[in-house]
């Protein structure tokens, strides 16, 4: 089985670069240069002296004790919520940005849903002194207050999308028309491995730094460089590629991937696309979706802002289909319960997203001496009103 990209932009049945005419030449041209770029000494150096020096890389691999003994393994937690804007997308946005910049484009669009993408796209755009558009819902402008305010801070215009439901997919589709609009000088900075082809493998590979960082440390911890299972939660899928992307190929590393169960995935209130969804084309790609029998794409319902996309990127969706992974639907509640259960047994209070991928720890059957690696793909400072809303309900 080959769990890699092939020419033609597929992993398995999925992926392709279903793209307008007018952006032909412009993909393609990524298409062209991508590999080439980040395989350069140039790019390569600079952008590891960013990921040491600006990010805070590597994160740390933390052995957890106590959530170690509760769940009978021996757990350790990839920090990425340690890094520079608290989160692993920050990894991604500063490699596109360099390789923007190796293309002699001059100006940057984003499309955001929660904000997080379009606060590290922000970030980048601030430090590499480039104009930055980053398209947003209005619904999710409403929703996501603090992060639109510090992408305006970071000197990004934040364009409220007012078509369609007005949230992420209305936010992407309107990026895709700019991009066809100004694709000579222009570079899209798309937030996960979903997208059209070269999009998906250039962000695993820029993530990919997280499962490179864990086979040293898991080396210098334990003696051996893999783990029995790798864990992590899946939006579009990035935290989770870089996540698995150096064990794909290595069978005997088992591979848990937690997608949004919302309320439950025998409701219309979920955003579990690996399980609910159908195979159809969404943003140039083909992938599971969330869509009514014509194709009308569902929206996607999550108590994590950064888990409800109504797809799934093709890499997650190959390695579900064939088997690869374990897809875990984790419902809001089981979610919220994980984040405090971290937050009282470790002393870190989780991103939501991350704290699906927690929830299903309780689902999983280890053997004591089971090496498992979670990452953590960010912090729940943005999380805190929900979290204490959930607290007083519970009355905890
Ligand atoms: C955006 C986000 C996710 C989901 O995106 P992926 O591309 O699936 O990783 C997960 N965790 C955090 C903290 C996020 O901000």
């Amino acid at each position: 089985m080959n769990y890699q990209v092939d020419n033609n932009g597929f992993y398995g049945e999925y992926g392709g670069a279903y793209i307008p005419e007018i952006l032909y030449q412009t993909v393609n041209s990524l298409r062209e240069q991508y590999l080439p770029i980040i395989e350069s000494e140039a790019f390569k150096q600079e952008f590891h002296e960013l990921l040491r020096d600006y990010v805070g890389r590597p994160s740390p691999l933390y052995f957890a004790r106590r959530m170690s003994e509760r769940y009978g393994c021996q757990l350790y937690l990839k920090r990425e919520d340690l890094n520079h804007t608290g989160a692993h997308k920050i990894n991604n946005a500063l490699g596109q940005i360099l390789i923007a910049r190796h293309m002699g484009k001059t100006r940057i669009i984003a499309e955001t849903g929660a904000g997080q993408h379009g606060v590290a796209t922000a970030t980048a755009c601030a430090l590499m002194n480039m104009p930055c558009t980053v398209y947003m819902g209005a619904v999710d402008i409403e929703r996501q207050r603090p992060n639109v305010e510090r992408m305006r801070m970071l000197g990004a215009k934040v364009e409220s999308v007012e078509s369609g439901n007005m949230t992420l997919k209305d936010a992407t589709s309107e990026a895709i028309r700019d991009w066809c609009s100004h694709p000579a000088d222009t570079f899209y900075i798309i937030g996960s491995t979903v997208g059209p082809h070269p999009y998906p493998d250039l962000v695993a590979r820029l993530q990919s730094v997280i499962s490179e960082e864990i086979r040293w440390q898991l080396k210098e911890k334990i003696g051996r460089d893999y783990p029995d299972y790798l864990m992590a939660c899946v939006g579009g899928g990035s935290n989770a590629a870089g996540t698995v992307y150096h064990y794909l190929d290595d069978e005997s590393v088992g591979i848990i991937l937690a997608e949004a169960g919302g309320l439950g995935i025998d409701t219309d209130k979920t955003a579990a696309s690996m399980e609910v969804g159908t195979t159809g084309i969404l943003h140039g790609s083909r992938i599971k979706l969330m869509q009514t029998e014509d194709g009308q794409i569902v929206e996607p319902y999550s108590i994590s802002a950064g888990l409800d996309y109504p797809g799934t990127g093709p890499l997650h969706c190959h390695l579900y289909a064939s088997k690869r992974a374990q897809v875990v639907a984790v419902n809001d509640v089981e979610a919220l319960a994980a984040a405090y259960e971290l937050t009282r047994t470790e002393g870190i209070i989780p991103a939501l997203e991350s704290a699906h991928v927690l929830g299903a720890l309780p689902k999983m059957q280890f053997r004591p001496e089971d090496v498992v690696v979670l990452t953590v793909s960010g912090r729940g400072d943005k999380d805190l009103d929900t979290y204490l809303r959930f607290l007083r309900k519970a009355g905890k």
